[in-house]
């Protein structure tokens, strides 16, 4: 089950019964109790609480142990850092004696506040892993070729691998730890029992470039004397799941295996249980196939038995064989693996052509548990699909050639088995199981990386709570140790672009930082020499193809890790990556500063007719150089925040770069036409100034990154609205490259109005069209119901945008002051005139944020809360600021009365309710004539607009 970060505070308020200040939620490296840390100085975190208002942090004092014994008398003989005075509580670097490798230690860590001192906290522990290639002294082992009934080709298919080992151990065991990296995926058994929660392990790699270990404590596991440890190996993207065209997708070799216990004896002294050719291996168990596309085939007639404990009969296993050593650096990983980490019981079960269909009522990603039942022989076939066709069977037309299936092979003597898939997933909302099926039979488990649940969010529209809803279980179903783009059809792939602005309105649902953290890094691997970022990374896909926008991804989410959790490491790793990445691109593509070189413009603009996937509307398609362009200015501005932050000189020149390419493009792209107008005559059409064609993306993008001159700005900032009002009947006319700057731009500009408007509407294309029309998740296009299945994914998340970022800055009020969120801003747009309230809580590095509120039009009843350590400043709506230190503080305060907001002398933007429309925000001459014909027109024009 998913953890809540919120019910924290409940548990440690007994603790504040007795010291009025705590320290709670140790990390290290962001992780709780970690083992396998691959480095020697861990970054040490922790939260305080405090019963009293206005607490903060004046000194810390930690220590760290070589023995719980020691920990607990608070004996600091690796590290004690004395009383440090500072405020700091995240990411503190150990600085005390050399950590070495398999060494564990345990910390404590007490403050003292304004308020008074914490008693010590709790004990957290963590355990350094190995930290270099040479601390391993096993072999990779398994079976380095195919077996008959193997294949490569399109469906590539492999039998699951099984290796064992028997051993004893004569004394007695004080601690054992073992790290195993089995590739693609791998599941570890000692005497029995299974080690560890985790799911489709470990985290994907380039294996050329970093292969991870993970690493647990089996102490309780080992017996004296006989013992067994039983390792399964599943394909995963080692061995890939297309192989017929190795150009583009990278065939890393057979799935491997290499093990290494190491045994600390009461006695003092070491034994090293490791993986070798002594090892026994089969292929010939009951997982006959494992492929994330196509599933798994498990035959129960051929299950192992008991061989994962002593004394089974291998004579009949192979013995195990050296592989292919990876290349990539052997990790100890640290970021969590994915996991169980919900259910959902069948809410509705059909037929169909006599097959039994199960509705969950939820499109997500995972496996589903079967009741199995049936003669020996009898194959079991379940289908997995998203949608439903017109007659009630699967529909598996927008799988592309995803045989999304699991077969199981009964043995006739299952009575009451409980099945489900070991090194598959599937996207899915349906399944189609045999005739004689039902609801009881069948449980979905929802697979996604171990994270913490970071925010809540409602507010008084329905329709933005259930989108909210569908965000939620979109990022969910795509956090697969990498983000993914989809996880049902035949592609699954860490597309950047996906996430350029995704990672950041992520974090908001998700505590992602260890995620995206890793990311980082697996973007920076794929780089190739000439500088050149892939779209997709780790690159399972080769496209190389020199875009802008989708590698933004690495400088924008490095910047999302800082921002959000006050984390610089991936900033100070990345940077010269990016550095590299930037000066390829200007030197092969920028021509007099302008970057002549895009792949996918604003990637999925809503089309002119509603089976196409693209546009192919000139007027819709935002040109490419004034995308490419502008993305490159905006990562240089990063480089240059990113240069001032680490220090280095050469923030100067990244901004210097930037103002010169921001010249040449508002040479190249303003449009500056005075007294002319696209309309002649029609007064909401006075475009004269604005930027490409015209469309909401190339008047966005300019504004967001600050690109426009101010002279120009109330113009630039009137052609998004009037594009979106106007041309579009009040809907969204963005692609993936727009709708990241949409909301927040168009508050920044005061028209939150028109932000909620496109937040809350239910007419295609919006959000709210995919909530009428059935989703449960988000959809890859605005028109997902109609277009072509050839890329038509149901879940999947880039079309967000900035929706999140937006509901929990703009509606619910909390946003960062400073990295990190040491220093707050709680400033919701009470100014919306639809929206009537907003319960929102966010958990920042340092506790929780909340902002809860009801409004009437004349006035406001708002609750707000903030960690310890932190401060806020308060934005009320009679427009006083008041500053607040941690705690819980109410307000009630009357609204002044509002005062249009003048756009220019001809155009006053303001608020009305418009009978007949959901949209209730609209544009008005002084003298309001213009509200009633021109929406009059709308209307018969556009029956759709109401
Ligand atoms: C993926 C997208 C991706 C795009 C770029 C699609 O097939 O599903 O999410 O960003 O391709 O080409």
């Amino acid at each position: 089950m998913r953890k809540y970060l919120f019910i924290l505070l409940a548990a440690v308020l007994p603790l504040l019964a007795v010291a009025q200040v705590g320290v709670v939620r140790l990390r290290t490296e962001n992780l709780e109790s970690p083992l396998g840390i691959y480095t020697a100085t861990p970054r040490l975190s922790w939260m305080s609480v405090s019963g009293k208002n206005n607490t903060v942090q004046t000194s810390y004092h930690i220590i760290v142990a070589s023995s719980e014994e020691k920990a607990q008398h608070c004996e600091g003989d690796l590290w004690d850092s004395g009383e440090v005075p500072s405020a700091e509580q995240l990411w503190i670097p150990y600085a005390g004696k050399t950590l070495k490798s398999n060494q564990r230690a345990w910390w404590r860590v007490r403050i003292t506040t304004n308020k008074g001192k914490s008693d010590w906290s709790d004990i957290a522990t963590f355990g350094i892993g190995l930290l270099s290639e040479s601390q391993w002294g096993s072999r990779w082992i398994g079976l380095e070729r195919l077996m008959p009934g193997e294949a490569t080709g399109l469906h590539s298919r492999l039998a699951a691998r099984y290796l064992r080992k028997e051993f004893q151990l004569k004394k007695e065991v004080k601690r054992a730890t073992a790290y195993i990296s089995g590739l693609g995926l791998y599941e570890l058994y000692i005497n029995g029992q299974r080690i560890g929660n985790q799911v489709l392990a470990p985290v994907p790699t380039d294996y050329r470039r970093s292969v991870m270990y993970n690493a647990f404590d089996v102490t309780e596991a080992l017996r004296q004397d006989a013992n067994a440890v039983g390792v399964i190996l599943g394909n995963g993207r080692m061995f890939p799941m297309r192989q017929n065209k190795p150009y583009k997708t990278p065939v890393f070799g057979f799935p491997k295996c290499r093990f290494e216990m190491i045994v600390e004896y009461a006695d003092g002294s070491t034994e090293k249980i490791r993986s070798d050719e002594k090892w026994k291996v089969t292929a010939d168990g009951p997982i006959r196939a494992n492929n994330e596309y196509d599933g798994e085939v498990y035959d129960a007639r051929m299950v192992l038995g008991a061989w994962t404990l002593p004394g089974y009969d291998d004579s009949q296993w192979l013995n195990a064989e050296r592989t292919d050593i990876p290349t990539g650096e052997l990790r100890g990983q640290m970021t969590s693996n994915m996991a169980i980490v919900d259910k959902k019981r069948p809410c509705r079960v059909t037929t169909h052509n006599g097959r039994t269909i199960v509705d969950f009522g939820q499109n997500m990603a995972g496996w589903v548990t079967v009741r199995v039942h049936g003669a020996k022989g009898d194959t079991l076939r379940f289908r997995f699909a998203e949608k439903l066709d017109a007659d009630g069977g699967l529909y598996t037309a927008n799988l592309r050639d995803a045989q999304c299936e699991d077969l199981y092979i009964c043995n006739g003597s299952e009575n009451d088995v409980l099945w489900h898939p070991t090194f598959v997933y599937h996207g899915f909302r349906y399944v189609e199981a045999p005739a004689g099926y039902s609801a009881d039979d069948f449980t979905a488990q929802i697979i996604s990386d171990q994270m913490e649940v970071s925010g809540r969010f409602s507010c008084s529209d329905t329709i933005l709570n259930k989108i909210y809803h569908n965000a939620v279980w979109g990022i969910q179903s795509n956090y697969k140790g990498m983000p993914i783009d989809c996880p049902q059809r035949n592609e699954r792939q860490p597309w950047l672009g996906d996430r350029t602005a995704g990672s950041l309105g992520e974090s908001y649902v998700f505590d992602n930082e260890r995620l995206y953290s890793k990311w980082m890094r697996d973007i920076c691997e794929s780089q190739r020499a000439d500088g050149c970022i892939p779209d997709v990374a780790p690159a399972f896909w080769n496209y190389y193809s020199d875009d802008v926008t989708w590698p933004a991804a690495l400088p924008f989410s490095c910047d999302m890790l800082w921002e959000q959790y006050g984390n610089l490491q991936p900033i100070r790793d990345s940077y010269p990556y990016i550095a590299k990445w930037l000066n390829h691109i200007i030197s092969e593509y920028s021509r007099d500063d302008i970057v002549g070189h895009d792949k996918y413009g604003d990637w999925c603009v809503p089309p002119e007719r509603l089976e196409l996937i693209h546009s192919q509307d000139p007027d819709r398609i935002t040109d490419g150089d004034l995308i490419s362009t502008a993305y490159t200015i905006r990562v240089m501005q990063l480089m240059s925040k990113f240069a001032t932050l680490l220090g280095n000189d050469d923030a100067p020149q990244w901004n210097e770069r930037a103002q010169k390419m921001t010249k040449a493009f508002n040479r190249r792209f303003l449009v500056c036409k005075p007294g002319t107008s696209q309309v002649p005559g029609h007064p909401l059409y006075p475009d004269s100034i604005y930027y490409g064609n015209n469309t909401a993306t190339s008047n966005l993008l300019p504004l967001a990154f600050g690109l426009v001159e101010p002279q120009y700005r109330d113009e630039v900032v009137k052609n998004v609205v009037t594009n979106i009002i106007t041309r579009n009947n009040g809907m969204v006319s963005c692609g993936v490259i727009g709708i990241s700057w949409l909301l927040r731009t168009l508050s920044d500009n005061g028209f939150s109005d028109v932000a909620n408007l496109l937040a809350t509407n239910k007419k295609y294309p919006s959000w709210g069209y995919m909530v009428e029309n059935g989703a449960t998740t988000i959809w890859e296009l605005w028109n997902g119901d109609k277009a072509d299945p050839a890329m038509n994914s149901a879940n999947h998340v880039m079309l967000l945008g900035d929706l999140l970022p937006w509901s929990y800055e703009y509606l619910g009020g909390i946003r960062r002051g400073v990295p990190g969120y040491r220093k707050i801003i709680l400033k919701p747009d009470f100014t919306i005139q639809d929206n009537f309230g907003a319960d929102v809580s966010y958990h920042t590095p340092y506790g929780q944020v909340a902002s809860k509120y009801t409004k009437t039009l004349e006035h406001v009843d708002w609750t707000v809360e903030i960690p310890c350590n932190t401060t806020a400043d308060v934005y009320l709506p009679d427009g006083t600021i008041k500053q607040i230190g941690s705690g819980k503080y109410h307000f009630d305060v009357d609204i002044p009365t509002a005062s249009p907001a003048i756009l220019d002398d001809e155009f006053v933007y303001e608020h009305a309710s418009f009978p007949q429309c959901h949209a209730s925000t609209i544009l008005e001459l002084p003298n309001g004539d213009l509200l009633s014909s021109y929406f009059g027109g709308l209307h018969e024009n556009n029956p759709d607009v109401c």
